[in-house]
């Protein structure tokens, strides 16, 4: 990829505001004082602590340790190298990258900005995508005696609906998309890339159309850019598949992709819950019956990655998948999936049709409705299943029954709740509380998986806790100044640190010693006597030696010669700048504390991971880790506000 010119990216940069960008993918961000602050889109957590400074246009997550400006945010959201995250940004906000792109989409004009040439290929590829899409819907149109037409007819949708999805037909020929993309610029590369073409495998380099006599349903991102297509035989029982889909392409990623999200994304909050359906029709029907919260995963499985999509949206799910014993089996598939990651999830049961489209060709919009509003809690789905497997009255039927639906309260994320599905799975099999909690006990002691993937949830990862972390080196050397410049420093410093939080190099060892010379009341601002203790211990002290030769008073204002530049003793001029000094000093101390707080509670929070993971470790006391790593959370959040930095 070539560079992008310096000056093309400060436009971007200048137009691009973070809190719009972010707000578009975390609709849950919210400001909070002087920073805006959501549940981070890149870990699982319940409290917040992903915040955007509006101000400084950066990100910060004070979880798992990303952040950047809006071009990270872009780059990690849609996982794309800083290229394409540029793209995105200057096309969602009018710039227009004028070079053209050497290499294989070299020259060809893009006909959304005539006489414009754009950079790179993902914008090309969601343009191409948009142009085919229309031009399977006019084909629709304008054939209504074509095989696929008659198909369409049989489906009843209206054309409201129909529009608003962008159903098309595509042609029963070989190349006509082919033809079509040629008019319009695009070259058979971009064409093999996108996906909308099949290649030969006989080497010939020979392309033809992958979608041929199908009704086509375009697939947007959340961002509502056409990335895929999903296209449907027309016969009733299909030699070939039912379905086909576009394969995976720089665009278009299954298994982050969610079926009419685009739709979706404004309805979720107003109905505080999304329905979670099977397929490009069902969540039609939904749509059609009113309830636009409603999406599907794409030709997929249902991924973790789909669920911490849907996390920036809601926390409640209604699972709405076919009724028969597949559909079943992918409730407790999709609930392994959402439970652990603290959603709350509801079952909705189609009465007298096998999914939501039957259901509303045969009852109506009203039946789906109802079959919503009467979703029953994933608990009480899960101990019917188990009833119908086992004789729950007797004995060895519950203690069964019972093993199956622990197995699922074990998975959630939230003690309370547990406790709550506890009493209540012993009121359903009138048994007693504790009779429920042996098995709670002895499933989790037997390595249930429950723990390690809460764990590995909250672990989400903290790149900044794996490299050598040279920011807490500067803070501590700063510190170090600080706390020999003068004693109040010392003495903060001493409430402000928990024991174990310097580390043990040299720098934080001198720290300690200055700490407690305060403490003793031996403050003299000299150092010095440090060397001899680490001497004693044959540690290395030149980098010791080298930040305590330096002139102690420099934090960036001193004069000539390391001497602080200050005015002359008893004027005006020299109050202001000791008070000047004062500040400066403060508001260094504050940012030194927050960088050696924030390094020591996110080892504090790896190791409390690592020991609630740990099966060897009594459930009790890895209860009590799982509770220290969300204060240790809250902690992380309220660092900011306590040792404010000018
Ligand atoms: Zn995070």
């Amino acid at each position: 990829m070539p560079l992008i010119p310096e000056d093309v990216l400060e436009q971007i940069r200048l137009r691009a505001d973070i809190v719009e960008v972010v707000q578009s993918y975390v609709p849950t961000l919210k400001k909070m004082g002087m920073t805006w602050k959501a549940c981070c889109p890149f870990h699982h957590e319940k409290t917040p602590s992903f915040t955007v400074n509006a101000g400084r246009q950066i990100f910060k997550c004070f979880g798992c340790g990303k952040g950047g400006n809006v071009f990270n945010f872009v780059m990690e959201m849609e996982q794309l190298g800083f290229a394409d995250a540029a793209e995105l940004l200057a096309k969602r906000f009018g710039v227009y990258i004028p070079d053209p792109v050497p290499g294989q989409f070299a020259g060809k004009k893009n006909e959304s900005f005539p006489g414009q040439v754009i950079y790179g290929s993902r914008e090309r590829l969601c343009t191409l995508h948009e142009k085919i899409a229309e031009f399977y819907r006019r084909n629709l149109l304008e054939h209504p005696d074509s095989p696929v037409a008659a198909y369409f007819k049989t489906r009843g949708l209206p054309d409201d609906i129909a529009a608003r999805f962008m159903i098309g037909a595509a042609p029963d020929a070989w190349d006509s998309a082919i033809q079509f993309a040629h008019k319009n610029g695009f070259i058979d590369d971009e064409l093999r890339t996108s996906g909308i073409v099949s290649s030969k495998e006989d080497g010939s380099n020979h392309i033809y159309d992958r979608f041929r006599n199908r009704l086509v349903f375009p697939i947007w991102n959340e961002q509502g850019r056409i990335v895929g297509f999903s296209a449907r035989s027309i016969e009733k029982d299909p030699k070939g598949w039912k379905y086909v889909n576009s394969p995976e392409s720089p665009i278009f990623r299954k298994g982050r992709l969610l079926y009419a999200l685009n739709f979706a994304r404004t309805s979720i909050p107003k109905a505080n819950a999304v329905i979670l359906c099977e397929g490009q029709l069902d969540t039609i029907a939904w749509h059609r019956a009113g309830l636009t919260h409603a999406v599907a995963p794409q030709g997929t499985a249902f991924t973790a990655e789909q669920a911490m999509i849907l996390k920036r949206h809601t926390q409640n799910v209604v699972l709405a998948l076919d009724n028969d014993s597949a559909g079943h089996e992918a409730v407790f598939k999709d609930a392994a999936i959402l439970l652990p990651l603290g959603f709350n999830l509801k079952v909705a049961l189609y009465q007298g049709a096998k999914d939501a489209d039957e259901t509303l060709a045969k009852f109506g919009a009203e039946a789906l409705e109802k079959t919503a509003a009467e979703a029953v809690d994933f608990f009480e789905f899960a101990l019917t299943c188990a009833s119908q497997k086992y004789d729950v009255s007797v004995p060895s039927g519950k203690s069964a029954a019972a093993n199956d639906v622990v197995r699922w309260i074990l998975q959630l994320d939230n003690e309370i709740t547990r406790d709550f599905y506890i009493d209540w799975l012993a009121n359903k099999l009138s048994v007693s509380i504790d009779s429920i909690r042996s098995v709670v006990q002895r499933r989790s002691l037997g390595g249930d998986r429950f723990q390690a993937q809460l764990v590995r949830q909250e672990a989400t990862p903290g790149p900044a806790l794996k490299k050598p972390d040279k920011s807490m080196d500067k803070a501590l050397a700063v510190l170090l100044q600080l706390v020999c410049c003068s004693k109040e420093f010392a003495e903060a410093a001493s409430r402000d640190l928990p024991p174990g939080s310097l580390g043990s190099s040299p720098v934080a060892k001198s720290v300690e010693y200055m700490i407690q010379t305060a403490m003793n009341d031996e403050w003299d601002g000299k150092c010095d006597g440090i060397f001899n203790r680490l001497n004693q211990t044959g540690e290395d002290v030149s980098e010791l030696a080298e930040l305590l030769s330096a002139p102690l008073m420099p934090l960036g204002c001193a004069g000539q010669d390391g001497q602080p530049a200050s005015p002359q003793e008893n004027t005006p001029e020299y109050e202001a700048w000791l008070a000047s000094l004062d500040d400066f000093r403060r508001s260094s101390y504050n940012s030194c504390l927050r960088s050696i707080l924030n390094h020591y509670l996110m080892q504090e929070r790896a190791r409390l991971i690592d020991k609630a993971k740990n099966p060897d470790v009594p459930q009790e006391e890895r209860n009590a880790a799982v509770l220290r790593i969300t204060g240790i959370s809250k902690e992380l959040l309220s660092l900011s506000e306590k040792y404010p930095v000018k």
